[in-house]
């Protein structure tokens, strides 16, 4: 699964299939400026290594929004 990190807010967000690389299943980073957004290849390994978040609307067992 691919996933998009808003790394203003350390934020994982589903990506949403056949979009923009940057689009989500949450919308919330199309009001986002791609410089504050990361492709990540795989959410799982990501989260694994780092402290972010997962988005509460994409991960129905997410933190916050
Ligand atoms: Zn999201």
């Amino acid at each position: 699964m691919d996933g998009v990190l808003n790394e203003v807010t350390n934020t994982v967000h589903k990506h949403e299939t056949g979009k923009s690389k940057f689009d989500t299943e949450c919308g919330v980073t199309y009001h986002l400026s791609a410089d504050d957004l990361r492709v990540l290849g795989t959410i799982e390994s990501e989260l694994d290594g780092t402290n972010a978040s997962r988005c509460g609307r994409c991960f129905d067992d997410g933190g916050g929004y």
